[in-house]
């Protein structure tokens, strides 16, 4: 077990529950989430310049450019306590986005630990989604939008998880169980690695 910084990533389609699963792997392993689809909406909440920007694009279940994107990421890498260690829950989505990261971190010395994949089928996802649009109501949780962001995840997203792969930080988790059991696959995983609670944290 190591007590240096953690580094992690959280993958998985809409609806795999990446969020919930995000917030409590941070917590286990003391360091913050970086969300980038959390950023936006407390953006759009707060009817800021970036907010005004993505609004639309996010309302349509579209990708934010990757240049605005990833300047967001690096600013709130480039913040104290993400010296810890940081869970990104949502960014890099793409390939592009991916290079982005590399190049941020690479200037850092600093690199990936593991990239945690949420395997949820299709289906699973939109029966999800379905009942979190009843739930929360979330403008980007209706048929159309949810069917964009699933098909984005499926031609932009899964490629990313090759490049990681090749890397051999790649865990994939089974994302259908209870809250607890699939934390605790997770935090498994994790521990294989080596990787601990930081002891910063
Ligand atoms: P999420 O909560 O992660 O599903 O993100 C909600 C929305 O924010 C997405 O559908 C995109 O419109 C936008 N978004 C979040 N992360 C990214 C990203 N890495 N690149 C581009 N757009 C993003």
């Amino acid at each position: 077990m190591t007590s240096r910084p953690v580094r992690l990533l959280i993958v998985g389609p809409q609806g795999s529950g990446k969020g919930t699963q995000g917030i409590r792997i941070a917590e286990t392993f003391g360091i913050p989430v970086v969300s980038t689809g959390d950023v936006f909406r407390a953006n759009v909440a707060q009817g800021t310049d970036l907010g005004q920007q993505v609004k639309s694009i996010i309302d349509a279940g579209q990708l934010v450019p990757d240049e605005l994107t990833s300047a967001v990421v690096r600013d709130r890498l480039a913040q104290p306590d993400a010296a810890a260690g940081f869970l990104l829950d949502g960014y890099p989505r793409n390939l592009a986005q991916v290079r982005h990261l590399d190049e941020f971190l690479s200037s850092r010395d600093e690199a990936l630990d593991a990239v945690v994949v949420l395997a949820v089928s299709r289906e699973e996802s939109i029966a999800r989604l379905h009942k979190r649009a009843a739930e929360q109501g979330r403008a980007d949780d209706t048929d159309e939008v949810i069917a964009a962001r699933l098909s984005i995840y499926e031609t932009e997203t899964a490629p990313i998880l090759e490049v990681y792969g090749e890397r051999g930080i790649v865990d994939e988790v089974d994302g259908v169980g209870s809250l607890d059991e699939i934390t605790d696959r997770i935090i498994a995983a994790l521990h294989a690695r080596g990787l601990a609670r930081s002891a910063a944290a």
